[in-house]
């Protein structure tokens, strides 16, 4: 009897098993995550571990009493999947809606209790258990929907997706007659329906490492071509967009702008009123320069308190409004004001160069300084 191989107690004892291996590859990739992923990462990690735990008192059906292999795997089976739910909210968003879920759980268990002790009947609990489940995974599949896209959330998604539709499937077969009488039940449906309940453990597992992997390079990324002070971009990473940008708008023939700041008497700031004191003017400044700039222009740091902005698409005349426009923002509050002078310079055809339009942008800078500062001068 090949069938005999494949029995749901093997399948299930196994998926025990890997659930365990896959909690522990969660617990130690976590450890090496900056903090503030380590709260979600740890919720992810916990639910394979109960799912484990469920599967493990699955396994003992038959041995161990009906209360411990039925109803209390059955919570925990639901408490792991909830775990994943919040790990998943935790990890996008630091915080996580879970008590709607604990109570329809909680309250779940003494329906499956009555099904498993007094009126034994498989079907109703496999609807019971099943109907919660699909609950959870399509919330989060509605949540994960939300996040920006990336292969692990689509990875994550498909893998719920196709274990929703296997607990679809197996709440249909129970409404066709063919609930069975136990997990234990041998028989090709069993098997299909086992088999693909210890999967998708392996799959959302998966599916937590890779959103990780991913999170973590994003992070580094951003660490990369960001300034820790005033977030805004890197000297490095601003000039490659700028090189990117030009080849690109000179190739549709589109204008490129962009405007050299830098602030004026600074050095006064920091003698007068300290360094820290200077630090958080050049962080009022930047954000406030954000605030007026449009969604396509960029803000970099060119060196200590001077400031790269690119303006794509934007020529001379426009571009002339938005410099004005950042000499005139107001702080936010009083003592971190300070003017800037600004260098403004316009691409002058397909065959100028970024360098070119640097040094022009630092000449405008330099008779903007000359003529006074707290102004907007033109090359
Ligand atoms: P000017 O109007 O001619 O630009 O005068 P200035 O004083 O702004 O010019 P200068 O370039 O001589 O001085 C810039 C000062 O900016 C010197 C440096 O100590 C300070 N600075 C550079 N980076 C930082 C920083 O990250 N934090 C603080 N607090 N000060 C910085
Ligand atoms: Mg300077
Ligand atoms: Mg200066």
């Amino acid at each position: 009897m090949p069938m005999s191989v494949l029995d749901p107690r093997s399948i299930i004892t196994l998926s025990a098993l890997m659930g365990l291996v896959m909690a522990m590859v969660l617990f130690f990739v976590r450890r090496s995550y900056p903090r503030k992923l380590q709260g979600g990462l740890r919720l992810l990690a916990a639910s394979p571990l109960a799912w484990f735990t469920a599967a493990g008192l699955y396994g003992l059906r038959d041995v161990a009493p009906d209360w411990l292999t039925v109803v209390l795997a059955n919570l925990i089976l639901l408490l792991g999947t909830l775990l994943f739910s919040v790990g998943l909210q935790h990890f996008f968003q630091g915080w996580a809606r879970w008590r709607l879920w604990a109570g329809l759980i909680l309250a779940s268990t003494p329906v499956v209790a009555w099904f498993t002790l007094v009126e034994p009947n498989y079907g109703v609990r496999l609807l019971v258990v099943n109907g919660l489940l699909c609950g959870l995974f399509l919330q989060q599949i509605r949540y994960l929907m939300q996040q920006p896209t990336s292969f692990g959330l689509r990875f994550t998604m498909v893998a719920m997706g196709a274990q929703t539709s296997v607990l679809v499937l197996r709440m249909v077969s129970v409404a066709a007659g063919l609930a069975g009488h136990s997990m234990m039940e041998p028989g090709l449906l069993q098997v299909v329906y086992v088999s693909s309940n210890a999967m998708s453990v392996q799959m959302l597992t998966i599916g937590a490492v890779l959103l990780a992997t991913e999170r973590l390079r994003r992070e580094f990324e951003h660490v990369a071509s960001h300034d820790s002070l005033t977030e805004a971009l890197t000297r490095r990473a601003v000039l490659e967009l700028a090189e990117n940008e030009l080849a690109r708008l000179q190739r549709y023939g589109e204008p490129l702008s962009l405007m050299m700041l830098d602030l004026d008497h600074f050095k006064d700031i920091n003698d007068l009123q300290g360094h820290q004191q200077g630090d958080a003017v050049l962080v009022d400044f930047a954000n406030r320069t954000r605030a007026v700039l449009r969604r396509p222009d960029q803000l970099g740091r060119y060196g200590g308190e001077e400031f790269l902005v690119l303006l794509p698409a934007t020529d001379a005349r426009a571009a002339r409004v938005v410099a004005e426009r950042v000499r005139l923002a107001p702080p936010s509050r009083p003592e971190l004001a300070c003017t800037v002078s600004v260098g403004l310079t316009t691409a002058l055809g397909p065959d100028d160069s970024l360098d070119a339009m640097l040094s022009r942008a630092d000449q405008a800078l330099y008779l903007a300084k000359r003529e006074g500062r707290n102004r907007v001068c033109e090359a």
